[in-house]
């Protein structure tokens, strides 16, 4: 059994009666909507027209958001419909960006993710979701796609259908008939000033100046709703001090698999960079969900599908490790800290580098899902936790071989980001979604922060870590330990714009 929808654009009046009902139905806030219709305008009076489109979740077959979801708040039903549980959500959004059709919110009464669940309640009782039910031209279908007597079943192999981004492979379960391609591809129709009824939200706002628009069929978006970005400054800064905290320890473990001299920077200094990194990270993260009370349930209630659980195993891992090895010094089993810091290094790695998977987990964000993320996450690692080791490392006196190792790996490693930076956002990018939000970051409305603080700053932080590769003292020194900081705010800059830029292509 397979629920679907389908929606006959040919006859929708775009009244907002499926709209007014589902709100009804379901007591959604004031500015919130499980399904909204779109208008768009297209050409110039008297020879304008409008288009309508019916916007909701699609009941995807292989739906994303079910996938990223850390305590399986979201899930398919027997028959098809995916539901969620508000008992069991965190309020992490990570749903939010998995959806590439904008059809999850944060309800603002619960905290929690909310969406159309085609009404299984009234399913349940045999009844048809209050949008049918209401709709005054009966222009939404409901039934079972699997059964081919069904008249939904009759009606989409009857006409030809759509579904809106097909490219994400997520098996929408929603078929619209009819509807113009203007109203299904969000980028084929921007915002202007004003909708015609209502102001636009300010984040649609801001970020319409630099879609790129459509001279072929001057559509634009009359009426849409608001969709702020769920991510914001926690993650930016969770994705710094995750990466610090590993490329600490990273370095560290280097320093003894190369056998140089044991000090006090091997031996507790880098766990323990690494284990108040690792405590910042979670409360970083702890505190961007929306009920951060339940934030045990990533445990509890592990879907161990998600990228976002795997993570959270691996932060506690690293921490872990993190305690045993300042443990093992602290008694004196000193033997068992090279092995304690190769593991603790390979925890490291991956703990660095596991958001290139959540991110990748994130289907409605093209420019999140690099195939070089994890890559560029562990050169990020390296290059900010080299800062904060050569910080660590001279403050706590160490010698010249590791000091020389330290400045080395932060050169190498920053030049290597530089180099992926020219790679991610110098060629050409895999979707029209991407290239937009790359376009946000090198030519729009992020390229000042970009260019002078993420590329300017790490170009200055190996010109000044440079004459310290060799002999990392005095003045090269001093300007080495500048190229520490410079580091750390330039990956910062990056972070910021990386992941904003990401959220800021309209999916709707
Ligand atoms: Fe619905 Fe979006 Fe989940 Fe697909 S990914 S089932 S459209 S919420």
């Amino acid at each position: 059994m397979r629920y679907g929808f389908a929606l006959d654009q040919r006859t929708c009046i775009g009244c907002h009666a499926c709209t007014v009902a589902c709100k009804t139905e379901h007591e959604v806030p004031v500015g919130q909507f499980r399904t909204w219709v779109k208008y768009v305008d297209k050409g110039t009076y008297p020879s304008s027209t409008r288009e309508f489109g019916v916007m909701r979740c699609n009941h995807c077959t292989d739906a994303p958001c079910i996938q990223i979801c850390p305590t399986g708040a979201l899930f398919k039903r027997p028959d098809g419909i995916v539901d969620f549980n508000n008992e069991a959500c965190i309020g992490c959004k990570s749903c939010m960006q998995a959806c590439p059709y904008d059809a999850i919110y944060i309800d603002e009464d619960t905290h929690t993710a909310a969406k159309c669940n085609m009404c299984a309640h009234r399913i349940d009782q045999g009844l048809e979701p209050a949008c049918v039910v209401v709709c005054p031209t009966e222009s939404i279908w409901v039934g079972d796609l699997d059964d081919p007597k069904s008249a939904i079943s009759v009606f989409i192999a009857t006409s030809e259908v759509q579904v809106r981004a097909p490219e994400q492979n997520t098996k929408p379960n929603m078929f619209y008939v009819g509807a113009d391609h203007t109203v299904l591809e969000p980028l084929a129709a921007p915002m202007q000033d004003t909708y015609i009824w209502a102001k636009p939200d300010a984040h649609r706002a801001d970020v319409a100046a630099d879609l790129p628009t459509d001279p072929t069929t001057g559509a634009y978006a009359s009426l849409n709703t608001a969709h702020p970005r769920p991510w914001g400054w926690r993650v930016t800064t969770y994705l710094w001090t995750k990466a610090w905290a590993a490329g600490a320890v990273m370095v560290a473990a280097l320093a003894i698999v190369l056998g140089l001299d044991r000090q006090s920077y091997e031996s507790v200094l880098a766990p323990a960079i690494g284990l108040f990194g690792a405590a910042v990270t979670g409360a970083l993260l702890v505190w961007d969900l929306k009920r951060p009370e339940r934030f045990l349930y990533i445990f509890l209630k592990s879907n161990f599908r998600s990228w976002l659980v795997l993570g959270a195993y691996m932060l506690t891992g690293f921490s872990g490790l993190a305690v045993l090895w300042i443990g093992a010094h602290l008694i004196g089993a000193d033997g068992a800290v090279p092995w304690l810091a190769v593991v603790a290094a390979l925890a490291g790695v991956v703990t660095a580098g596991y958001t290139g998977f959540l991110f990748g987990q994130a289907e409605g964000r093209d420019l999140l899902q690099s195939p070089l993320l994890f890559w560029h996450l562990i050169v990020q690692a390296l290059m900010v936790g080299a800062g904060m080791a050569l910080i660590g490392a001279v403050a706590s006196g160490a010698d010249d071989r590791l000091r020389v190792l330290i400045v080395r790996v932060l050169v190498l490693s920053t030049a290597l980001h530089l180099l992926m930076l020219l790679i991610e956002y110098g060629g050409k990018h895999a979707s029209r979604n991407a290239a937009a939000a790359a376009h946000m970051i090198v030519r729009g409305r992020y390229a000042r922060l970009f260019w002078l603080g993420a590329v300017g700053l790490g170009v200055l932080a190996v010109l000044l870590a440079l004459p310290a590769w060799s002999s990392p003292t005095g003045v090269a020194l001093a300007s080495a330990l500048v190229a520490g900081v410079l580091v750390q705010v330039a990956l910062l800059a990056y972070e910021s714009v990386f992941v904003r830029a990401g959220q800021d292509v309209p999916l709707s």
